[in-house]
């Protein structure tokens, strides 16, 4: 196969499927929604969001309109939600391409006159977006509310005394605010079990294989695999140092590989001599520091021809596993992956 670019990005849909079937069950019969910002978390909000509404997901959030005008187009039966709430000045956009803003204050519920059903979001310890406990008496009454929604802190760390207070403080709010439907849990909250699941779930990253009980074992399978390209092999016969700032030394009989995928393509720097690439399953180390366009490995001892594709995010090194050596979460590992690569999605 000829192949021009530096990395081949392969997104497995019919994973990304299994994974929202694994959440409903999960959910234990109470419905789940799908989060699909920032471009489906990098891998793609067209291809995902079809595969996910023909998995069974109806109702989709975003965090922005333009993101939401974007769906649209994609999906024109689907419900769905700005996370990002009434963006002033632009509550037209939302009437015209039926997107339902997520009211995060008492000035949006006034902006919003009431236009169509809309959502609300009180806000439980978060102090992102959402109306405070203490406001709810002032808010109208009347309104067409869908879905009463707020979100968590710390769901991702087990009996987190946060999480606890922030169920009670919703489940308040439930009984003071009239709904349709209440969600409270992110990809964590909904293994936090059903005390906090409510009517309907909102999980984003599990979906794309993030692992949402970072405790233990992860119950999500990896959708995204990233082959990159070797375009240069050197064989090593004096010492001599490896890249920007020669942070790395090379000894006599080692052999180092270049690989055509770097920082540009969201190989984050601090991966610089901390990363595993694969070689035909074989662990190899980056080596030096990640430059814009190219990171070394040391395959020393392994077979390794320029034109070869290498693991560089597989099973053996998820986005998970790039983040702990990064020193970030997943969600950066995939929302920074790059628009360079010939990006394949499967089933
Ligand atoms: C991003 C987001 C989610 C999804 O969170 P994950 O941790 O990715 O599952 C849910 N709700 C809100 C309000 C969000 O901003």
């Amino acid at each position: 196969m000829f192949e021009t670019a530096g990395g081949l990005l392969s997104i497995d849909l019919s994973i990304i499927q299994a994974n929202y079937r694994r959440l409903c069950d999960e959910l234990n019969g109470k419905n789940c929604s799908v989060v699909v910002k920032a471009d489906a978390y990098g891998l793609g909000i067209e291809p995902v969001s079809k595969a996910l509404w023909e998995a069974g997901a109806r109702t989709f959030f975003v965090a922005l309109p333009d993101e939401g005008v974007e769906l649209r187009h994609i999906l024109p039966d689907a419900d769905i939600h700005i996370l990002g709430g009434l963006f002033k000045g632009s509550a037209d956009v939302y009437t015209t391409h039926n997107l339902v803003p997520v009211l995060n204050s008492l000035e949006q519920i006034q902006d919003w006159q009431n236009r169509a059903r809309a959502d609300i979001q009180v806000d439980t310890g978060m102090t992102r977006l959402g109306i405070a406990p203490q406001d709810i008496g002032q808010i109208p009454s009347g309104l067409n509310t869908d879905v009463l929604m707020s979100h968590f802190a710390c769901a991702d760390e087990r009996d987190h005394p946060l999480s606890i207070q922030q169920i009670e403080t919703f489940t308040q709010a439930v009984q003071q605010i009239e709904h349709t439907r209440a969600s409270l849990c992110n990809s964590a909250g909904i293994f936090l079990g059903e005390k906090a699941h409510f009517d309907l779930g909102r999980p984003g990253c599990s979906l794309y294989g993030i692992n949402p009980t970072p405790h233990t074992t992860n119950p999500m399978q990896n959708p995204v695999h990233l082959q990159g390209k070797v375009i240069q092999v050197h064989e090593i016969d004096t010492q001599q140092s490896v890249g920007y700032g020669a942070t790395y030394k090379l000894h006599a009989g080692q052999k180092l590989a270049t690989i055509a995928v770097g920082y540009a393509d969201g190989y984050l720097r601090s991966l610089s001599s901390k990363a595993t690439v694969y070689v035909e399953g074989q662990a190899a180390q980056v080596i030096g520091r990640v430059s814009m366009d190219a990171i070394g490995i040391d395959v020393s001892g392994m077979k390794c021809e320029e034109g070869q594709y290498v693991d560089v995010i597989g099973p053996n090194n998820t986005p998970d596993d790039l983040a702990k050596w990064a020193g970030t979460i997943g969600y950066e590992i995939l929302t920074s992956l790059g628009r360079r690569y010939k990006r394949i999605y499967k089933g």
